[in-house]
């Protein structure tokens, strides 16, 4: 469990049971995945696919996966959020495989399994996200895709993702992030490209506090996303 905090995973533990609790902390997560959904599955084409969800978390955007019809595994080094995974797949009827596994060891075990590889909102928590993208790239298949997403790092993402989102309008508990482990996106393509990924699209992401929603776009100055595949 080297390439893990053990306190940013104490952190998602002590919230775990809330996850599918649409007014919780969690709140974002739930708004943000038909989003993600839609557009990791006109990328990718989820049906039939056999996907790894690496940091799933209670399971919000792997249940999503699932019902587009793949055949998903979600790993976690949270025991608390994997439990509420399994009890909530029970209750919506989902079929998912959840794991207590570090990604780099499912790497080793099972290289090049996957037709596609989600990493959401999970790198600004580890101490080599490097490390986590070459394990996502090691895990997928030739021709396979790649998901990640992420805070960047800039004043901006200071004063949206921290000052905005933690403090003022109190969506997030205080601490949730730290700013100086949010990650350029010319930082996560470095990452990928020593990892053999090809970048194919770059998407933003962003939040209006007057209508409350989000929705993707071309700026990513604060919370982003990126689809690559493998050679
Ligand atoms: N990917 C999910 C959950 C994001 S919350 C979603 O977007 O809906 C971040 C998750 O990353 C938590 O569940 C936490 O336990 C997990 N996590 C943090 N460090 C990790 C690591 N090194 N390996 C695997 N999971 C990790």
């Amino acid at each position: 469990m080297s390439n893990a905090d053990q306190a940013e995973l104490d952190k998602f533990s002590a919230l775990a049971h809330r996850w599918w609790d649409p007014n919780s902390e969690f709140r974002p997560l739930h708004e943000i995945n038909p989003l993600r959904l839609e557009w990791i599955d006109g990328l990718a084409q989820l049906n039939g696919k056999a996907v790894l969800d690496v940091g799933c978390g209670g399971g919000i955007l792997a249940e999503g996966m699932a019902g587009k019809g793949a055949q998903v595994t979600g790993i976690d080094l949270g025991e608390k959020a994997l439990k509420v995974a399994k009890l909530h797949k029970l209750e919506s009827g989902v079929q998912v495989d959840y794991e207590l596994v570090a990604v780099e060891d499912l790497a080793e075990a099972q290289p090049a399994s996957f037709d596609v590889v989600t990493c959401m909102e999970m790198l600004e928590h580890v101490p080599d996200p490097a490390g986590i993208v070459a394990a996502c790239a090691h895990l997928v298949k030739p021709g396979g895709w790649v998901f990640c997403s992420t805070l960047n790092r800039n004043p901006k993402s200071y004063l949206f993702a921290i000052l905005g989102a933690e403090y003022i309008l109190k969506m997030l508990p205080r601490g949730t992030h730290d700013w100086a482990k949010f990650i350029k996106p010319s930082e996560l393509a470095g990452f990928a490209r020593q990892a053999g990924l090809e970048l194919q699209q770059v998407m933003g992401m962003s939040y209006n506090p007057i209508t409350k929603t989000y929705k993707l776009e071309r700026d990513t100055d604060v919370n982003y996303l990126m689809a690559f595949r493998k050679a």
